[in-house]
C-alpha cells in the first residue's frame, strides 16, 4: 500500500517549501518531492547567487567611485573564483539549513522525480504516495532559442557555474533577468551587447523605467542592440562565437553568448495528464485565486501558474494555500495586486502597481502624473552621468496613487514601505503630508509637485 499523506508538495522551491511549512504547522502530515537541491530556483541559480553578483558589482563601482571622494587606491584586482567559492559556500549553508528545517518540522523529504499515476497519486523513482490533497510547485527553466548553434551558449544556469570572468559576452534578451545579468558583467569590467528582439528592454515596466535603464546603461558602456532577433551562433577554430541576427548584424569574437529569452515551465515531466491536469499552451497550469487547478484536490503554486514569476509571489501563495487547506482560513488567499518588484539593474529600479500606460487605459482623463529626474547627491563626486527617476501614477480627483515607479541608487530598499502605502490606498495628500527624510533619494517621492 502507497505512504499516505494530507498534503505531498512537488518541487523544494519557493512555493513548495512554504505552501508544507504552513500546512505541517497546523498539524499535516506532509512530504516534498524534489529531483534537485532544496531551495529551487531561488537559493540555488536565482535570487540569491544574482545578488551576491550584484553586490560584487556594486563593490566594482564603489571602488571606481573612490577617487572622486579622495581615496587613492593603489591598484585592486577583482578574483571570480574566490567570489563563486563564497557564493556557493552561502548557498550549501542554506540548502543545508532546509534539510535539517525539514526534518525539525516533520516534513518527509521525497528525493526524486515525481510523476503522476492519478489525481491521488504520485510516482517517486518506483514508489507511490498518496495524498489528499497535492500542491504542484515546479517552477520553471531557462528557454533557449530555436536557431543553429543555439547549444553553443549558456543561460542563467550556465551563468553561475562560470570558472571566470568572460571579456567579451552578448546576452540576448530584455527582460529583468537579462538586463540583471548584463549589468554585472558590464561593472565586473566585461564587454558586454545586450541584444534586444524588439526595440525596447523590460517591456512591461513603465517607460520611466524602460527609457531611463535603456539609457543608464549605454552611459555604463553596454552596448544596447535593439531591433536583433537571433538567427544562430557558430564557434571558429580558437573557441570563439559569432552571433547572427537579422538584417546581416553579427557579432564576431565573443567569449560566451548568454540566452535569457524567458523561462517555461516544468509541466510536462510530471505526466500532468494523468491527473486531469490540462496545461495552457505554454505549459502553465492556470489557476484560480485560491490556487485550484480545476481537479479537485490539486493546486499549482509559484512560477507555473503563469503569475509573477517572483519569490515571494510564490511564498506567498503557499502559505495562504496552507493556512486555508489545513488552518481553518476558508477564503485565505493571495491578493496578486499591486506586486511590487525590484530590477537589480544598475541602477536598480523598482516598480509597484499600474503603469502610466495601463492607468490611462483603465482610468483615462482622471490620471495624473507626479515625476522627477534628478542627479543623487552621492554622484557629484563621481563621474557616472547615473539619474534617479521617480513617477507617481495618481487617480481621480482625491488622486488615489495606483503606481510608483522608480529607477536609481537605493531604490530597491526604498519601494517595500511605499509599497504597503500603496496597498493602503495612499493618496498624493498622504504623501504630501508625510514629513521628508533628509537628504535623501527618497524624500522626493513625498515633495513631487
Ligand atoms: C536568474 C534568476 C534571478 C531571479 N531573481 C529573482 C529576484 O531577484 N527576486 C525574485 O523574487 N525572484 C527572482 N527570480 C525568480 C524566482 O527564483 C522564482 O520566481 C521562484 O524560485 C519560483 O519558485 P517556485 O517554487 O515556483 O519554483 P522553483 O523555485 O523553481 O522550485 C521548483 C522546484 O521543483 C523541482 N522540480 C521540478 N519538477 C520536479 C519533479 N517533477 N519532481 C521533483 N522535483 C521537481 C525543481 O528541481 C525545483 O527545485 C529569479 C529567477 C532567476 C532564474
Amino acid at each position: 500500500m502507497a505512504d499516505h499523506y494530507d498534503l505531498i508538495a512537488i518541487g523544494a522551491g519557493s512555493g513548495g517549501l512554504s505552501v508544507a511549512e504552513r500546512a505541517a504547522a497546523h498539524g499535516a502530515r506532509v512530504a516534498i518531492v524534489e529531483e534537485g537541491a532544496l531551495g529551487g530556483t531561488c537559493v540555488n541559480v536565482g535570487c540569491v547567487p544574482k545578488k551576491v553578483m550584484w553586490y560584487a558589482a556594486g563593490v566594482a563601482e564603489t571602488l571606481h567611485d573612490a577617487a572622486g571622494y579622495g581615496f587613492t587606491l593603489d591598484g585592486w584586482r577583482f578574483d571570480w573564483a574566490t567570489l563563486k567559492a563564497a557564493r556557493e559556500k552561502l548557498i550549501e549553508g542554506i540548502t543545508g539549513f532546509y534539510g535539517n528545517w525539514m526534518a525539525d518540522n516533520h516534513i518527509d523529504h521525497l528525493q526524486g522525480h515525481a510523476r503522476f499515476v492519478d489525481a491521488k497519486t504520485v510516482d517517486v523513482g518506483g514508489t507511490h504516495y498518496t495524498a489528499d490533497h497535492i500542491a504542484v510547485c515546479p517552477g520553471g527553466e531557462p528557454m533557449v532559442p530555436d536557431v543553429p548553434g543555439a547549444e553553443l551558449g549558456i543561460t542563467s544556469d550556465g551563468f553561475f557555474e562560470l570558472e571566470s570572468l568572460p571579456h567579451n559576452v552578448a546576452v540576448v534578451g530584455g527582460g529583468y533577468i537579462g538586463v540583471e545579468l548584463a549589468g554585472v558583467l558590464n561593472a565586473l569590467g566585461c564587454h558586454v551587447r545586450l541584444i534586444l528582439r524588439k526595440d525596447r528592454l523590460l517591456p512591461t515596466f513603465d517607460s520611466l523605467i524602460r527609457e531611463g535603464l535603456m539609457e543608464a546603461m549605454a552611459d555604463a558602456g553596454i552596448t544596447v542592440v535593439p531591433q536583433a532577433p537571433v538567427q544562430g551562433l557558430a564557434q571558429d577554430d580558437e573557441g570563439r562565437l559569432r552571433l547572427d541576427c537579422a538584417d546581416g548584424m553579427c557579432f564576431h569574437g565573443l567569449d560566451k553568448v548568454i540566452w535569457a529569452t524567458g523561462r517555461r515551465p516544468r509541466t510536462a515531466e510530471l505526466e500532468p495528464e494523468k491527473a486531469g491536469l490540462k496545461p495552457d499552451p505554454a505549459g502553465f497550469l492556470r489557476t484560480d485565486d485560491y490556487q485550484e487547478t480545476g481537479v479537485p484536490g490539486i493546486y499549482a503554486v509559484g512560477d507555473v501558474t503563469g503569475r509573477p514569476p517572483l519569490t515571494p509571489v510564490a511564498i506567498a501563495a503557499g502559505r495562504r494555500l496552507g493556512d486555508r487547506l489545513f488552518g481553518n482560513q476558508p477564503d485565505r488567499h493571495l491578493d496578486y495586486q499591486n506586486i511590487p518588484t525590484v530590477v537589480f539593474s544598475h541602477p536598480p529600479a523598482g516598480t509597484v502597481g499600474l503603469t502610466e500606460g495601463q492607468a490611462r487605459e483603465i482610468h483615462g482623463d482622471a490620471v495624473r502624473i507626479y515625476q522627477t529626474r534628478f542627479t543623487a547627491l552621492y554622484h557629484s563626486f563621481t563621474d557616472r552621468n547615473e539619474k534617479t527617476a521617480m513617477k507617481l501614477v495618481c487617480v481621480g480627483n482625491n488622486e488615489r496613487i495606483v503606481g510608483c515607479h522608480m529607477m536609481g541608487m537605493g531604490v530597491d530598499e526604498m519601494l517595500q514601505g511605499f509599497a504597503v502605502a500603496i496597498r493602503m490606498g495612499a493618496t498624493k495628500r498622504d504623501f504630501d503630508d508625510t514629513v521628508a527624510l533628509h537628504p535623501t533619494s527618497a524624500e522626493e517621492l513625498v515633495t513631487l509637485r
